[in-house]
């Protein structure tokens, strides 16, 4: 039986500070026994071209998404992970869910994970579309999470993007050095909890194969903001975890855009 992937992206997320703070046990636990490796994104670091190198596999020059307008974006010539795995296999059942538009939805800008329609009218693609610009991010992340936790225990896809903007929200409005953030984290690090919980289950019930991999777009300024390239912001990592298998072999260390390519090969 081939992995199944669950990757969570959490929007904004300076892993140290998290880990420092002690309020995120659930993202030490996967640091301290999982596949770990930093990455240093490129600047400009928006979400924009963040995600589109993660999700596609592609350097900015490649997609060239430059900013959060995807204006000249050349994502349609750059598949993203769920497709790839469809086009690699077509027997691939994939779900995305995602509070931040431009990552989903086909009404909008990009959207950096295609739409696939055919294989979504055959079930085959779920997407959960919400707008955590108009409603607020730590509402529409719950729903986020109860939309995949659902996803995981009824139908346990192959390969899955989940994201969350709590955090990355929080650290725009009040800097990333009070309580407003690591509530954030706190609130993330729970989901994370929940989905291990299920996919726990899966692996016992089940006997699937499941890497779970963790990962950020950028981090953030102390008092918040990101764009530049200082360290704090172009600061990003890769956690891998196996269950019911072993964790990944991968390079020491790899760059943003292998990250796609590497769960790829998971699959093969
Ligand atoms: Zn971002």
């Amino acid at each position: 039986m081939k992995t199944k992937i669950l990757l969570v992206g959490i929007d904004g997320l300076i892993l140290k500070t998290a880990l420092d703070s002690g309020r995120a046990p659930v993202l030490q636990s996967l640091r301290d026994k999982g596949y770990f490796s930093e990455l240093t994104v490129d600047a400009p670091t928006y979400s924009g071209p963040g995600w589109s190198t993660l999700l596609t596999g592609s350097t900015h020059a490649q997609h060239q998404v430059t900013d959060n307008r995807f204006i000249g974006h050349a994502l349609l010539h750059r598949p993203d992970l769920l497709s790839r795995a469809f086009y690699q296999d077509q027997s691939t059942r994939t779900f995305a869910a995602a509070g931040w538009p431009p990552i989903v939805d086909p009404t909008g800008l990009g959207p950096i994970i295609h739409e696939r329609r055919e294989q979504q009218l055959a079930y085959q693609h779920r997407v959960i579309v919400r707008d955590g610009e108009t409603y607020g991010y730590q509402r529409i992340d719950s729903e986020i999470a109860d939309a995949t936790c659902y996803a995981m225990e009824k139908f346990g896809p192959d390969v899955s993007f989940v994201y969350f903007c709590d955090a990355d929200e929080a650290g725009h409005a009040y800097g990333v050095l009070g309580d407003q953030y690591l509530s954030a984290i706190e609130r993330i690090d729970h989901y994370l909890h929940r989905l291990i919980s299920l996919l726990d289950a899966r692996v016992q019930q089940e006997a699937e194969k499941w890497l779970l991999v963790v990962t950020t777009d950028h981090g953030h300024i102390d008092e918040g903001g990101h764009g530049g390239d200082s360290p704090q912001e172009k600061a990003s990592f890769v956690i891998a975890v196996g269950m019911g298998r072993d964790n990944p072999h991968w390079p020491a260390a790899i760059a943003p855009e292998e990250l796609t390519p590497l769960l790829l090969g998971e699959r093969s």
